[in-house]
């Protein structure tokens, strides 16, 4: 007699076949120069906010890239911030971001005293849907002064912040359209998209300025960190002097003409960056591999499937992601326990965004595609080394 096969014992099943017994969800590996770099760190006691390294993790992030300017800072989520002021976003403005993302993209509209405006996502690519955007936009907006402004709060929406869910691109170019037309600010949160190009262009690159993030858990890590990208010299320079407390430079003077951050990335967590970057193309290579293996294992289920990257596009792979079909949404809670319970760690989606306690009363689209994929993302073991 054997058991009846539900859902959740056949994922657990698929995902052995692919990755063996037991499996975390995503952890780093330090097998190129993180030593050899972190000893040259300490040896020559530039272990703080100034060094090669950080000079040196910058021009590699833009060779790699594609983007004229990098600003090396402590963690994405700081990069997100200076990324909204250098896009102008100011007190009370709104700002439009997908309701499906994670908390520091709402934060980071927050710290500007700004407040989110929440965007449903498409299927096709776990982002902020252009279409459905542009037709909301046309109903409750209307432009004053060359501004978007929502007609019933009043506001300024002085921005628009497209994030590529688990590193899979949105429609930029839909993005970008509707950008143009409602006189919105482009920031893209490229903080899970480091390495993911659409068209051959790599992802923060098409706004005004983009963020990154190195957390322990992305693709790359630094420790903590995160980047400023932008083609835009100016901007670059500005987001630069806010970044080091706003210091004019001089030999010896301190003399701060604004109230600036200190979220300047330490060289220490540079030169882990610089090993990382070299490994880059050897971890996307093993990331699209795993890929490969989970479709595969997971077309015999006909109940999922495996996010696959959007048309056009290359994905980094960050996170697998299993999607349960309509009518097995209600399994998700089943598939998640199985698999944790065998010691695969999966993990839903976050809770979106306007069901959190601090940003219950934002405004927002209907959220019909977002309030359904939350029933049904699951991430799977991601880590590089798996195969
Ligand atoms: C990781 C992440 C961030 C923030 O990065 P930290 O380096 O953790 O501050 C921002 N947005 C998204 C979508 C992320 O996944």
């Amino acid at each position: 007699m054997s058991k009846p096969s539900t859902l959740a014992s056949l994922v657990v099943d698929a995902i052995q076949s692919v990755v063996g017994s037991s499996a975390v969800l995503h952890e780093p590996r330090f097998n190129g120069n993180e030593w050899k770099y972190l000893k040259e760190c300490l040896d020559s006691t530039f272990v703080s906010s100034v060094g090669k390294f950080v000079d040196r993790f910058e021009s590699d992030l833009a060779a790699y890239t594609g983007a004229k300017h990098v600003v090396a800072v402590v963690n994405g989520t700081s990069a997100l911030h200076v990324a909204l002021q250098m896009a102008g976003v100011k007190p009370d403005d709104e700002v439009l971001i997908p309701a499906l993302t994670f908390v520091a993209t709402a934060n980071a509209v927050n710290y500007c005293g700004a407040i989110p405006h929440f965007v449903d996502s498409e299927e096709r690519t776990l982002g902020i849907g252009p279409q459905a955007l542009r037709e909301y936009l046309q109903d409750v907006t209307e432009t004053r002064n060359g501004q978007c402004v929502n007609k019933a709060t009043g506001r300024v929406i002085r921005a628009l912040v497209p994030m590529h869910t688990f590193g899979h691109p949105v429609d930029i170019e839909g993005v970008m359209a509707v950008t143009r037309d409602f006189h919105l600010a482009l920031v893209e949160d490229a903080a899970e998209s480091l390495g993911s190009t659409y068209q051959g262009h790599h992802m923060g690159t098409f706004g005004l300025v983009g963020a990154l993030s190195f957390n322990g858990n992305k693709i790359i890590t630094t420790g903590g960190g995160g980047a400023i990208i932008t083609n835009d010299p100016v901007l670059a320079k500005r987001a630069k002097h806010l970044t080091t407390t706003a210091k004019i430079p001089h030999g010896w003077d301190y003399v701060h003409d604004k109230v600036g951050y200190n979220y300047r990335l330490p060289n220490i967590n540079a030169a882990l960056g610089c090993a990382q970057l070299e490994q880059l193309v050897g971890i996307l290579e093993a990331k699209r591999r795993l890929f490969e293996r989970y479709q595969d294992s997971f077309s015999k289920i006909s109940q999922v499937s495996i996010m696959v990257e959007p048309v056009g596009c290359m994905s980094n792979y960050w996170l697998q992601t299993l999607v349960l079909d309509d009518f097995s949404a209600d399994q998700k809670n089943a598939v998640l326990t199985a698999t944790n319970d065998a010691g695969l760690m999966t993990r839903p989606a976050w809770m979106l965004m306007h069901r959190l306690e601090p940003y219950l009363k934002c405004p927002k689209m209907e959220l019909p595609v977002a309030e359904s994929l939350e029933q049904r993302l699951i991430n799977l073991p991601s880590s590089d080394y798996l195969l």
